[in-house]
């Protein structure tokens, strides 16, 4: 490593402060969500450390230590986060990213307890998106913690889709649970009977009422919903066993059984009448989408924050190791630098850090776009209104023209007449951050909590053996196994694949994603040590792949690109993943060095700081470009049958006497030439004649262009890892460790 490198730049001298924070992931000027960060850590350096540290996640059940966290949660005010200000709450307007940085607070010490206090929002947002207004109302001054002077317990509640296999898990269409006519006398309310088993479903132990997903099992009632079950209702609610969890165990998770009796007006949405039958203003699946597309990334923002929590233990580990032997006195390399004088112990870090960057930047983008998005949705919803139209394929219809707009929209100039025209159209601003948050979602969700589970591993090699025990500061072992989960529930890896495979490549999107490689491009001009060229051409590259796997057929002329080749879509979508967080990094370091200098605590080491986040962008980058320069390689190629010897296939290599004859004319030649076959047919020991296919010139020449363009990345990784090695951390993690 080269020792030299941070005498002519500026360094980072302590860890990112929370004004570092704030102007990165854009809430500096939202004083709510300060003081939302600010008790969310409190709960979780107190209370919650100390319930993980007493051992609170080695029993299954829901003791009375777990309750008073939820206590806690309510009193810090992390539970009214979810509520407007009439219904008992304190931030109004949307609340995705206040619930996304509670969640990240949380998590940073225990995912379990993210995940208890999510779950309440969890079962109120089908009736918080699909709601009547009654229900809403309703139900969430219920769930609203009392104000001070009232003596109330806040209604908890939980949402029940996942059942006993072999229904409902990833492919929410196989549903059991049932929902018949009990009773329906003239002129009154139908009385429905509700039959519904649970698996895995959080915040069970203590739920005052359940959101769950139900088919018809009468002619009566037409298709699915969700409906509202109340712990008072009259017949059965079985709360079941608490599941024996390996992780967030400071969460209930239990399999309940429901067998009862609610009013109709219990269905999510409402209902009509028709012809005698009752149907559902929304079926199960809509309500679930409306739901999970917000929730999904608080879940991905979880493991964001564990990375990022990781560095401050395992600075502390490196640098102590050797501390107290006798051959390390104090002052010594060894004694002040222990591991640390290690490259690789530095690198490795310096990935982790670069990950937890790039994935809580991804979130937070996600997070503010859904923010963004929630208005203009119900400006969308009243437009479309008016003229008749409410969802489903006449929605999608009469949106169509709106995206011909964002389309002609991203390629203008800004400042043009035309694009200050369409930049005011509602709806052209809401079918632009949809069709980015179709993307954005499921992106923080699948790359977040996977690719943040495989570097929570490498988190956990670097304490060594101190990584798999409970003593471990920092509880990373807990975290390891708990990013699994928040990689499976909310539905797993293949759904957020299959959702990505579909919305990556809609018309829009690939219009925006063109004009982003235009702006990395842009921002490598003037910040060519952020990565931002490297990222430009992984994303041309990218998209050409995507182009030609859309047309390409396989050797056996079978098309590549559908839904059904999960071969072939998975792996873009992966790849896209790893470039979107990256983007979202850089962008968020921009931001820093931009507004940076006009905050007086941020402006402190202002320059070494952006020169550190700078260096990870630019690391992560590379790794990044890398990921999706392997990946469309092997699309774009593996699904060519290799040419063989035979005579049809080998027509196009050189005969000996050709090369002789050729070189008379062509000196060099020879030593140009490959798969030569002699007089007597032999030709060089490999499986066939090398490989072309239609188009991999252009797909080579781009590839090439990304592998020189990683140049610098491996200096950026240096400079930081010298940085990691020198920033000061406090004397004592914030948060105790077991024992
Ligand atoms: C602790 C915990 C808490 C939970 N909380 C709740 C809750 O509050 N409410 C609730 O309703 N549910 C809850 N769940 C359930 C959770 O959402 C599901 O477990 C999850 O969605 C995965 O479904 P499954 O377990 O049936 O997996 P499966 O569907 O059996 O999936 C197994 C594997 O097969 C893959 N796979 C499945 N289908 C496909 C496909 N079509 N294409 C490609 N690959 C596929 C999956 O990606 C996965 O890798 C919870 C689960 C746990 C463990």
């Amino acid at each position: 490593m080269g020792t030299v490198l941070l005498s002519q730049t500026p360094v980072m001298l302590t860890l990112p402060s929370d004004a570092v924070r704030q102007i990165q992931w854009r809430f500096a000027d939202r004083f709510d969500l300060q003081m939302l960060v600010q008790s969310a850590r409190g709960v979780a350096r107190g209370t919650v450390a100390r319930l993980v540290a007493a051992g609170e996640r080695n029993t299954h059940e829901w003791t009375p230590g777990k309750q008073a966290m939820l206590q806690a949660f309510d009193q810090a005010g992390v539970t009214a986060a979810f509520m407007e200000p009439e219904e008992g709450g304190f931030i109004a307007g949307p609340k995705n990213l206040a619930l996304s940085l509670a969640a990240f607070e949380l998590a940073w010490v225990d995912g379990g307890a993210a995940t208890a206090s999510l779950a309440s929002c969890l079962a109120l947002a089908p009736i918080h998106e699909r709601g009547t207004l009654e229900q809403v109302s309703h139900y969430m001054v219920l769930a609203a913690p009392p104000q001070p002077g009232e003596d109330r317990q806040p209604w908890r509640g939980a949402f029940a889709l996942t059942e006993p296999i072999p229904y409902v898990g990833v492919d929410t269409g196989m549903l059991s649970g049932k929902l018949s006519i009990a009773e329906w006398n003239e002129g009154e309310e139908p009385v429905l009977q509700v039959d519904k088993r649970g698996r895995f479903i959080t915040g069970i132990a203590f739920a005052n009422f359940v959101t769950a997903a139900v088919n018809s099992a009468d002619p009566r009632i037409k298709g699915s919903c969700v409906v509202i079950l109340e712990e008072t209702d009259e017949g059965i609610f079985d709360r079941g066993t608490a599941t024996k969890k390996l992780v967030h165990q400071l969460s209930s998770t239990g399999d309940p059984v429901f067998n009862l009796r609610v009013p109709a007006s219990r269905i999510v949405g409402g209902y009509t009448v028709k012809d005698g039958v009752i149907v559902p203003t929304y079926n199960h699946s809509e309500v679930i989408e409306a739901v999970f597309r917000r929730t999904r990334v608080p879940v991905g923002l979880m493991t964001a924050a564990k990375l990022l929590s990781a560095v401050e233990p395992v600075i502390r580990y490196q640098r102590q190791r050797f501390r107290g032997a006798e051959g390390a006195r104090p002052g010594s390399v060894r004694y002040e630098q222990g591991i640390q004088q290690r490259e690789d112990a530095l690198h490795r870090l310096v990935d982790v850090w670069a990950a937890g960057e790039a994935a809580a930047s991804l979130g937070f983008a996600a997070a503010r776009l859904f923010d963004a998005l929630d208005p203009l949705e119900k400006q969308k919803n009243a437009i479309l209104g008016e003229r008749g139209v409410q969802g489903g394929r006449a929605e999608m219809k009469a949106l169509k023209e709106s995206e011909l707009h964002a389309v002609e929209l991203l390629n203008l100039k800004s400042g043009t007449v035309r694009r200050n025209e369409l930049e005011a159209d509602p709806l052209v601003q809401f079918v632009l951050i949809d069709a980015e948050a179709n993307v954005l979602c499921p992106a923080t969700k699948l790359w977040n909590t996977g690719h943040g589970a495989n570097m929570m591993r490498e988190a956990v090699s670097l304490m060594g053996g101190y990584g798999i025990t409970e003593d471990c500061p920092g509880f990373l072992a807990n975290k390891w196994m708990d990013a699994q989960l928040e990689a499976t529930y909310e539905g797993p890896e293949a759904v957020q694949r299959r959702q990505l495979t579909i919305t990556m490549t809609s018309e829009v999107f690939i219009a925006q994603f063109r004009s982003w490689i235009r702006e990395m491009r842009g921002i490598a001009s003037h910040h060519p040590g952020t990565g931002a060229c490297t990222l430009a051409s992984a994303m041309h590259l990218w998209l050409w792949s995507l182009n030609y796997l859309q047309s390409a057929t396989d050797a056996d002329g079978d098309k590549l690109y559908h839904g059904q080749r999960q071969g072939v879509t998975f792996p873009l979508a992966d790849a896209l993943c790893w470039l979107l967080a990256s983007r979202a990094q850089i962008l968020d370091v921009l931001e820093l060095e931009e507004r940076g200098a006009s905050d007086p605590v941020a402006a402190e080491g202002l320059a070494g700081t952006v020169q550190f986040l700078s260096d990870l962008c630019h690391t992560q980058a590379a790794t990044a470009a890398g990921e999706a320069s392997r990946i469309c390689a092997e699309l774009v190629f593996g699904y060519n049958a290799h040419p063989t010897w035979d005579e049809e296939e080998h027509r196009s290599c050189f005969s000996t006497a050709e090369l002789e004859e050729l070189e008379e004319t062509m000196p060099g030649i020879c030593a140009m030439a490959v798969d030569v076959i002699t007089i007597d047919g032999a030709h060089p020991q490999k499986a066939g004649p090398c490989a072309g296919c239609a188009g991999s010139a252009e797909f080579l020449r781009l590839q090439s262009k990304l592998t020189t363009c990683l140049t610098g990345s491996r200096v950026a990784k240096d400079r930081a890892a010298e940085t990691v090695s020198k920033v000061m951390i406090p004397e004592a993690l914030d948060y105790p460790a077991a024992g």
